[in-house]
Parts: structure tokens; C-alpha cells; sequence
């Protein structure tokens, strides 16, 4: 019996959500505590075909499972080290529909709210129960949509803003320049920031009359702590990347034209150097890894990997008809655990 792996702490840990769908786990897949199972049955007109099975194994699996259960299960234990001065990353990653935005963001109704939400909500409470220091939360939003960076918080509407420029300091800390970075004092301000930026994101796809999001969108929460007791001017940060990965299904570039074709290259690099990273992060032989190679990565620096703790939740949509996009994003869990 194959067991998670445990020893490294840089391992990205892998939950998946599965999108209630009518047939869920009574079709072809099957769930026992952290393996899910894929099989296609032989079908009745080929009887030498031999049925297919696939068995994954993951840290958790949330079927049916409310946006509460989810965010203790997956995103509350990353939240206390962030307050605790450890960076974090979590991501949702999975083919468009599968329900990334529901996961990270949520939906308006209080019950509904999403994993950004609720990270808020945990933080500003342990803000309130210190009094051994004084906390100061900054909140920033970009997206990255064809390799080009946009301020979702920014003065100027999205279409009138310049592509913002990534660089990196002598410590090798990446930084965005002229993103806004803003201090929120209480949940509430902090969660206006977090509307402000869904509506940003939102005007954007309307105008394009998108159906589905072709961009990474990173909602980055700073958490500085000053000690109240101790004289010293000490201080720690640490950050928390909430990240909402464009759509992972390989869209057959024969069959588009134009602009798809150009998102679709980038969103394919992008994952995939994302899936580089990780994987070099988790090998014994740390010799390079590769982060340069897009702004997604570049970004993530810092908190992925190392001491940080990173989660994937890695949503799937039960349906036969979305059966590739399925073990494609099941695969992609397995290679980077
Ligand atoms: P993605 O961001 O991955 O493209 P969405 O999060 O927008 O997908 O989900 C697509 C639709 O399915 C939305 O209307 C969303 O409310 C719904 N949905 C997704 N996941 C769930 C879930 N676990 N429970 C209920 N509705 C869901
Ligand atoms: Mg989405």
C-alpha cells in the first residue's frame, strides 16, 4: 500500500475537490480515504479490452464537502503559520468549471464565501486576540494574463494601466513595480479590498466575453508583526499567496485561431513551469531551480517550497464527458506530491 510521502517539508500537499455533479462517485469514480479511483469499464462490444483503472493518492478528498469543511481541511493550518511567521501558498488548479473561483473566492451568500474570505476573517481575529504585538496587514491583487501583470487594486481602471514590471532584489525577493499594496486596519476594509478586486477581475472578462478565465489571478495578504513587548524594533512578515490558476485543460491549439491560441500557449508554459518548480523544490538534489522562467513562479518565490507550507486543491468536475480534464489535473496532483 503506498503511503504520502512525509519526509520532505517542502512538499506541496494535494487535496481534491470534486464538483457535486449527479453521477459523482457512482460512474466511474471511487473514493477510499486518500485514493481516488478512476475506472472505465470494458464496454460490451469489445471483449478483449482489458478495463482501465487509475489510483491516486492524495492528503485529502473533499467530495460534497461545504466551503467550512474545506477551508479547515485545507486552508486554516496555513493561515495560523502565517501568523505565526511562516509563508504560505495555496492554489486551486483544475479545468475551467471545476470550481476554482467557488473554492478561492466563494460565492456572495455569507455561508458560500470562499477560502479568501475566510482567510480574512482568521486573520483579523488572531489580530485581535494578541496583545503581545501590533499587526499591521497589507493586501494586494495582480493578475497575470499572457505573461503581462495587472494591479486588480490599482488607481486606474485595468484598460488604461501600463503592464506593471517584475524585478528582483540582491536576496533574490521578487517585486512588482508600482503594484498597490494597501493596509488594511480591520476585516472589514480588508474584505472591501477583496470585492474591489473581484469586481476588477470581473470587468475584465466581461468586456472580453469570456466564458471562462484564461489569467492567474494572486490575491497576496502581507501580515507584519511588531512585538509589543520587547523594546527592539524587531519584526516579522510573512505572506500568504491565495491563487486562482487560469483554466488547466490542453485546448487543441490546431483548432483555434488567434488570441486563444496565444493564452492557451502561455497557460500551458506557465503550469507547466509551475509543475518544474514544485518538483524541483521536493527533490533531494536541490541544484537549480527553475523560477525564472515565467512571472507566475517568479512571483511565488519565496512562498512555495522551503519552510513555507504550500497547498494545491486540485478541483475536478465528476462527469464522463470531462473524464481527460479529470486525470489530467489527478496526474498533474501526483507529480508534484
Ligand atoms: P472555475 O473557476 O474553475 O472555472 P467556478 O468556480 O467558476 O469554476 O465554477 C463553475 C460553476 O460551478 C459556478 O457557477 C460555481 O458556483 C459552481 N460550483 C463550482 N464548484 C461548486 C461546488 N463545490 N458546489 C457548488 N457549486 C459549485
Ligand atoms: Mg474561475
Amino acid at each position: 500500500m503506498a503511503t504520502v510521502p512525509t519526509s520532505s517539508s517542502q512538499r506541496v500537499k494535494v487535496f481534491v475537490r470534486a464538483r457535486p455533479t449527479p453521477y459523482f462517485a457512482s460512474e466511474f469514480i471511487t473514493i477510499r480515504d486518500k485514493v481516488i479511483s478512476i475506472q472505465l469499464p470494458v464496454s460490451p462490444r469489445r471483449i478483449n479490452q482489458q478495463a482501465r483503472e487509475w489510483n491516486f493518492l492524495v492528503d485529502g478528498i473533499l467530495s460534497n464537502s461545504s466551503q467550512e469543511e474545506v477551508y479547515a481541511a485545507c486552508a486554516h493550518d496555513v493561515v495560523s503559520g502565517v501568523m505565526n511567521g511562516v509563508n504560505g501558498t495555496i492554489f486551486a488548479y483544475g479545468q475551467t468549471g471545476a470550481g476554482k473561483t467557488y473554492t478561492m473566492s466563494g460565492e456572495p451568500q455569507y455561508r458560500l464565501r470562499g477560502i479568501i474570505p475566510r482567510a480574512l476573517s482568521q486573520i483579523y481575529n488572531t489580530v485581535r486576540e494578541r496583545d503581545d504585538c501590533t499587526t499591521i496587514v497589507r493586501i494586494s491583487c495582480l493578475e497575470i494574463y499572457n505573461e503581462t501583470l495587472t494591479d486588480l487594486l490599482g488607481e486606474l481602471p485595468k484598460s488604461d494601466q501600463g503592464s506593471l514590471s517584475l524585478s528582483e532584489n540582491e536576496k533574490g525577493t521578487s517585486s512588482v513595480k508600482g503594484l498597490s499594496v494597501r493596509v488594511a486596519d480591520n476585516e472589514e476594509e480588508a474584505l472591501n479590498m477583496f470585492f474591489e478586486a473581484e469586481k476588477n477581475r470581473l470587468v475584465g472578462e466581461h468586456a472580453l466575453n469570456k466564458q471562462c478565465s484564461r489569467s492567474h489571478i494572486i490575491f497576496t495578504i502581507n501580515v507584519e508583526c511588531h512585538s509589543a513587548v520587547s523594546a527592539s524594533s524587531e519584526y516579522t512578515i510573512s505572506k500568504l499567496h491565495l491563487v486562482d490558476l487560469a483554466g488547466s485543460e490542453r485546448l487543441g491549439i490546431a483548432d483555434h485561431s488567434g488570441t486563444i491560441v496565444t493564452e492557451t500557449i502561455y497557460i500551458n508554459k506557465s503550469l507547466s513551469f509551475l509543475e518544474q518548480v514544485v518538483m524541483a523544490l521536493t527533490e533531494k538534489r536541490r541544484a537549480h531551480v527553475p523560477y525564472r522562467h515565467c512571472k507566475l513562479t517568479q512571483l511565488l518565490k519565496g512562498s512555495i517550497g522551503g519552510n513555507c507550507n504550500s497547498v494545491m486543491i486540485a478541483n475536478i468536475w465528476g462527469e464522463r464527458e470531462h473524464l481527460e480534464n479529470t486525470l489530467g489535473t489527478l496526474r498533474f496532483s501526483e507529480r508534484i506530491m
